[in-house]
């Protein structure tokens, strides 16, 4: 049995934080729960060199390497630069310090009104569900996020609710996270039926990858949450690469459209994962096909740790007009950045 590594202990059971006691996984909670943590045993499963280990060791301490088995059945072995492991594995290359990255990029720490809360889009707020993600991507935006400061645990997630019914001017609440699908279903379906009372709210989003790393998780307890109440369902999924997209994965979006959902991707544009229009024209077309429309292609979030995933503005306009020579329109995402104390995100022109 392969030795795995939780939270700095060594165990062979599954582990259990994502589950409240007395709680039964289900499928989603077992795959979840039995998400790679070990560099050492990536390294193994996916016959990857040694070499690679004392960096990944030491990257890992800072921000913990977690990455669901379906996601790495989707990697070929042997090949250290596949698209889909550069974005998980921890590198020595995080511990450099370099100018113009920092630990809160979009100065986030300072917008939240109330914990759990980021109110910094007019007309929009963001939930902070759960600060527990199913997958730790390494060019994460908030990898030095304090999460345990501001996620809605016990009794706060009320306080959230009183401020939301107070602010009559937020008409779409955006469930986020680390990732909101990491929570369970009872729990959201409480909070999503506490938010339908609210009668200015008339939009919930969902910005989650939970649906790409383990598509099991689109449950028929999430469906009938997400889509079968008054709220409008938006799902805003996060996929980088074609390969991420395999049938199990395009079966739960195909669940999803066809429970009404609206389905849009947002993809970040990361060297040598996806820095190709070749690779992004895939992407769009896997997309597609899956019933999902591109929505938008982000520039790196400038945060220490991930400066060797930044593809420049320049070079990102040159693949966006290379997208649109290969693809039709309404498969072109719209190339924005996030900019610290703006309002919405900031398009970039790309002619
Ligand atoms: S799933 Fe999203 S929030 Fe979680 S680590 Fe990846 S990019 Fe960050």
């Amino acid at each position: 049995m392969i030795t795995r590594y939780e939270d700095g202990v060594h165990t062979d059971k599954l582990s259990t934080r994502f589950l409240l006691p007395g709680e039964q996984p289900d499928d989603w909670k077992k795959v979840l729960a039995d998400s790679v943590t070990d560099p050492e045993v990536l390294l193994n499963i996916l016959n990857l060199p040694d070499t690679l280990l004392p960096g990944a060791i030491r990257s890992d301490k800072s921000f913990r390497m977690r990455i669901p088995r379906p996601f790495i059945d989707r990697m070929t072995r042997g090949d250290q630069h596949d698209p889909l492991l550069r974005q998980v594995l921890p590198l020595g290359e995080e511990s450099e310090e370099v100018s113009g990255f920092s630990l809160d990029p979009l100065a986030e720490q300072s917008q939240n009104p109330t914990e759990g809360i980021i109110h910094k889009y007019q007309g929009r707020l963001l939930l902070i569900i759960s600060g527990a993600c199913a997958i730790n991507c390494r060019f994460c935006f908030r990898r030095h996020f304090p999460y345990e400061d501001n996620r809605l645990g016990g009794d706060n997630w009320m306080q959230a609710i009183d401020y939301i019914r107070s602010q009559d001017s937020i008409h779409e609440v955006i469930l986020s996270g680390g990732d909101p699908l990491a929570a369970t279903d009872s729990r959201l379906a409480r909070m999503v039926e506490a938010l339908s009372d609210i009668p200015h709210v008339k939009t919930l989003r969902i910005h989650t990858r939970l649906p790409i790393v383990i598509p099991q998780r689109v449950t028929k307890e999430m469906l009938h949450w997400f889509c079968g109440g008054r709220l409008k369902p938006v799902m805003v999924i996060h996929c980088n690469h074609a390969n991420e997209i395999d049938e199990q994965v395009e079966q739960a979006l195909k669940k999803l459209r066809q429970a009404g959902a609206i389905v849009l991707n947002q993809t970040v544009l990361l060297k040598g994962i996806n820095d190709d229009s070749g690779s992004l024209a895939d992407l769009s077309h896997a997309l597609f096909n899956a019933g999902v429309l591109p929505y938008y292609l982000h520039l790196l979030d400038r945060v220490q740790g991930a400066a060797h995933f930044d593809v420049n503005e320049e070079r990102a306009k040159v693949l966006v007009n290379e997208l649109m020579q290969k693809c039709p329109g309404y498969l072109v995402p719209r190339l924005v950045r996030e900019v610290a104390g703006e309002a919405s995100k900031t398009p970039i022109p790309v002619n």
